[in-house]
């Protein structure tokens, strides 16, 4: 198991309540209900340790879990839920924006999708403003548990074909399954910094 302990350390709902910079961070970020909290229960390892969103779309915080004593797994609020007021919308823009930009030790983003659906609109603005900020991003395909084998092959295909070429292959995973965690969490923990 790479993560061997984690504790929660903090949420943050105003950039400058930020914990110290200091030590490297890998953020998750995805539209509500893809699975960004039970994929971070996976790499944990710990079944409902990141608390299984109940209110899509209201959870404006960047919540803080520090892992190995060494670096930050930072979740990010989820994005596109359509009944969020417009407010929080704003809230939610400023936060994670000012988060993406400024934030020293961040390596990279774990952007998550569903097997299920293309990558939208609000997927594509993410990708081209983490480029555009020269964010590392890793695409991870998540539910495949959902679809037997060919129809995955299908979906992986046209996914794979609507993303854009600075994303590199996209990781196909299960959340529910463990499907493809192993490879994943052995691609993210290489690039953190010797621990
Ligand atoms: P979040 O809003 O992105 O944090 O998504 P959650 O982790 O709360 O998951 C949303 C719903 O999708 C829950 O009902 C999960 O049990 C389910 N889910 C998450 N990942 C998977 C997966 O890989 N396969 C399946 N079948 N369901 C999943």
């Amino acid at each position: 198991m790479w993560i061997k302990n984690v504790e929660f350390v903090t949420s943050v709902f105003h950039l400058k309540d930020l914990p110290d910079e200091g030590l490297p961070e890998l953020a998750f970020a995805g539209r509500s209900n893809v699975g960004k909290s039970s994929l971070l229960n996976r790499l944990i390892g710990r079944k409902g340790f990141v608390k299984v969103s109940q209110r899509p779309g209201y959870t404006q915080s960047l919540n803080f879990f520090l892992a190995n004593k060494s670096f930050y797994l930072v979740d990010l609020p989820g994005y596109g839920f359509a009944r969020a007021p417009k407010n929080a919308k704003k809230r939610w823009q400023k936060l994670v924006e000012g988060y993406l930009e400024k934030r020293k030790g961040l390596i990279g983003v774990v952007c998550i999708l569903d097997i299920r659906r293309d990558p939208d609109q609000l997927d594509m603005d993410l990708f081209y403003y983490l480029h555009y900020l020269g964010r590392q991003i890793w695409v991870v395909v998540n539910k495949a548990d959902k679809l037997g084998q060919p129809k995955r092959y299908a979906r992986l295909k046209s996914i794979t074909q609507s993303l854009p070429q600075f994303t590199g292959r996209p990781w196909v995973i299960s959340a529910k399954t463990g499907l493809g965690i192993q490879e994943l969490s052995q691609h993210l923990s290489k690039a953190l910094p010797t621990q």
